[in-house]
């Protein structure tokens, strides 16, 4: 399970740029074509963040669908999966959205 590494190094990060103030909210921006279960990383978190100044912080995932552009016909195309094709037939497919995985956000407590 890949996410425990991943939810792992959010924290770290989170934790680094906060300098010790306690974490209310963090939202991640979460691709759907990133490999990572946005409830996997929910379940994580809060194993993670024990004894961190992010114990307790709420975690909001924005859940970014998969887009992609047709090299043939420009067209931007909505990816349920990896596995997909243009509606002109063209498999040749740029993806330009939905692999992201970023920190969008963080408030401290105040
Ligand atoms: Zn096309």
């Amino acid at each position: 399970m890949h996410e425990m590494a991943i939810t792992q190094s959010v924290v770290r990060a989170v934790a680094e740029r906060c300098e010790g103030r306690d974490v209310d909210q963090v939202t991640l921006l979460i691709g759907r074509l990133s490999g990572v279960v946005s409830d996997s990383v929910r379940f994580c978190f809060e194993l993670c963040t024990m004894g961190t100044e992010l114990e307790g912080a709420d975690l909001d995932i924005v859940d970014v669908p998969g887009r992609a552009r047709c090299r043939e016909c420009e067209e931007l195309v909505e990816l349920p999966d990896f596995i997909a094709l243009c509606p002109c037939g063209s498999a040749d497919l740029e993806i330009v959205a939905g692999q992201e995985l970023s920190i969008q956000s963080v408030e401290v407590k105040v």
